[in-house]
């Protein structure tokens, strides 16, 4: 059986490789679905560079849709331009500081919340909650709501407009009453301006954080990236929150960031309540950017062009009449690998829709291959050299009877009539026939 299988895999290796056509066809379609995610064009040109580097020339195995192939360079691509493995945040220092950055509506205040309880329940942390955003009044009843529907204390000072004292005050509250984190809450601002700058870098020298987070919103695309530019600027921060990735945003800026502040992305927010908070996967972002941008789709449409070069060569075969055996094993090949026998006939040039409903054995291909490997390439090229003698060998190379060898030269030169007729014009001609 194993020399079987590597006269296999050696014949088909021949058609299973990945051609630059086709990969640089598929990768036009990964850029531009790139691009609609929100991946910065550089980035994606980038990208899709080294993809191509590692896709020319490498060997598919036999079950391995070519397609597949490189869905998965892409992913894995995809997933080590997002940092690779989950980075946790530290939890040094006694207590823990966090503090969070951000534009406002960004999703500080309840990601605060969120991590809070992240941290109180998954790790068992007494946490702190502090309210810095001294402009709006609301913003800290908000926290204190948040504060109540976690069970987590919620430190503020009504009236001091001095967010440096209070965070600092808080610190010191957090050691009297044995907190082991603290979460600064700050203010932010519709767009980066220099004050709000200026008031998180104060906060940030003078509590001297064990983690600086940057929340954003993962809908804000390419703007995200400048934000967080203009942030890891100033506060050098050590990982960045993406929030909102519940709705339909596909993550793209995800990939953006990462590339252009080179910051991990710790957590990600994935909805309004308390408990839609996850630790960042890069690979599942991979999957995300890739299932909702649509690239799987795409990269099959590519394939499928891929496909129809290859009909075409096949049909020219057929009006030289050079079809040969060799030629029905890559047509049983890329049916296989295409997933279903039916599709086998779909693959016959003008066959297809006339034959697609008929029913149709996947197995039934085990013993046909089997046959067509027992050939030599002569016989495969000429099949018409095919005596009784040479049938009796191929029987017996391939574990069947000299009757399903004849039964198969039949079906195949059938087939080759048929395909000829059909490239002669004839394909409707013969619908027609069926019809009657
Ligand atoms: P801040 O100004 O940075 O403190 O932002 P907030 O925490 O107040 O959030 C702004 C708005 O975004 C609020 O209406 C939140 O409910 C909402 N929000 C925050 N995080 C998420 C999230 O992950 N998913 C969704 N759908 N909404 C969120
Ligand atoms: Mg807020």
């Amino acid at each position: 059986l194993s020399e079987k299988l590597d006269k296999a895999l050696h014949t088909l290796k021949g058609h299973g490789k990945i051609t630059e056509v086709n990969v640089a066809e598929t990768l036009k379609e990964v850029r531009r679905a790139l691009l609609d995610a929100d991946v910065n064009f550089k980035i994606a040109k980038d990208f899709t560079k080294r993809v191509k580097e590692k896709a020319i020339g490498q060997d598919v195995l036999t079950t391995l849709n070519p397609g597949q192939l490189m869905v998965k360079l892409v992913k894995d691509e995809l997933t080590e331009l997002m940092g690779g493995d989950t980075v946790g945040i530290n939890l040094g220092g006694s207590p823990t500081v966090i503090l969070m950055s951000g534009l406002q509506g960004s999703g500080k205040t309840t990601f605060s919340g969120k991590l809070a309880n992240f941290l109180k329940t998954k790790k068992a942390k007494q946490v702190l909650l502090v309210g810095c955003d001294v402009y709006r009044p609301a913003a800290i009843n908000q926290l204190r709501v948040v504060g109540e529907q976690i069970g987590v204390e919620v430190y503020a000072e009504e009236g001091n407009q001095n967010p440096v004292e209070i965070s600092q005050n808080a610190i010191k509250h957090a050691k009297a009453n044995s907190k082991n984190v603290v979460i600064i809450d700050t203010a932010g601002r519709l767009a980066v301006d220099e004050e709000m700058m200026n008031e998180i870098s104060n906060i940030h020298k003078a509590v001297n954080p064990q983690e600086t987070l940057f929340v954003v919103d993962s809908m804000t695309g390419q703007d995200a990236v400048n934000t967080a530019k203009a942030f890891n600027d100033v506060l050098n921060f050590d990982g960045v929150v993406l929030t909102k990735l519940d709705g339909d945003t596909r993550g793209g800026a995800a990939l953006s960031i990462k590339s252009v502040v080179n910051k991990p992305i710790k957590f990600i927010g994935t909805g309004e309540k308390m408990d839609a908070i996850d630790v960042f996967h890069p690979d599942r972002m991979a999957d995300r950017i890739l299932g909702m941008g649509d690239v799987i789709s795409l990269v099959e449409r590519a394939q499928e062009q891929y496909d129809e070069q290859e009909a075409r060569k096949l049909q020219k075969k057929i009006a030289k009449n050079q079809f040969g055996f060799d030629d029905f094993l890559t047509q049983i090949n890329q049916i296989k690998k295409m997933g279903s026998m039916k599709d086998l006939v779909g693959m016959i040039p003008g066959a297809g829709k006339a034959l697609k409903d008929v029913d149709i054995d996947d197995d039934a291909f085990k013993g046909i291959e089997a046959i067509i490997h027992s050939m030599t390439p002569d016989e495969r090229t000429s099949p018409s050299i095919i005596n009784a003698s040479r049938k009796k060998r191929i029987a017996k190379g391939s574990g069947t009877s000299v009757q399903e060898v004849n039964q198969l030269m039949k079906q195949f030169d059938q087939m080759s009539k048929m395909m000829k007729m059909m490239q002669g014009g004839g394909g409707r001609k013969m619908m027609q026939m069926m019809k009657n």
